[in-house]
């Protein structure tokens, strides 16, 4: 077995709408960002490399690259995930925590946990979203921007 963990911000910006843990939640702002700046999933795929001892997001997707404007952070995941088939390594389990004031996490923790179960390639038992405040504390309790966590284990089935 094989652990991995990530972290990543984004800072708020002026826009309608955010993208967490594949889903669009409508906003009152958004986030700056070379690709679509999805917390969650930058902070899971960084878990994934890091489990599978690959680097980091910014090693394999670079935010200098043009390819990789406005991507789909669901495509990167998708990338990673092939990458780590390709070792011969699958999820056993992902856990996140996202941190931030707002917008409010609780009404999409289902929808995303979908949408990052279908991009791992496992059921939806084995993905758990949380998501907390930092109690008025900080960027995020100031809603300058937000941050998520993100631990994975992996395993080797054919090893
Ligand atoms: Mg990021």
């Amino acid at each position: 077995m094989r652990i991995g963990h990530g972290y990543d911000v984004h800072a708020f910006t002026e826009g309608d709408h955010v993208w967490i843990g594949g889903v669009k939640i409508p906003h009152d702002r958004g986030v700056l960002a070379h690709s679509d700046g999805d917390v969650a999933l930058h902070a899971l795929c960084d878990a994934l490399l890091g489990a599978a001892g690959l680097g980091d997001i910014g090693h394999h997707f670079p935010d200098r690259d043009p390819q990789y404007r406005g991507i789909a952070s669901g495509e990167l995941l998708r990338r990673v995930v092939a990458l780590l088939h390709q070792h011969g390594l699958t999820v056993s389990n992902a856990d996140l925590t996202l941190v931030t004031q707002a917008p409010r996490i609780a009404p999409h923790v289902a929808t995303m946990r979908q949408c990052i179960a279908a991009g791992l390639a496992v059921g939806e038992e084995r993905v758990n979203v949380k998501a907390t405040t930092s109690e008025w504390l900080g960027f995020t309790g100031r809603g300058e921007g937000l941050s998520a966590f993100a631990v994975v284990l992996l395993h080797e089935p054919n090893a």
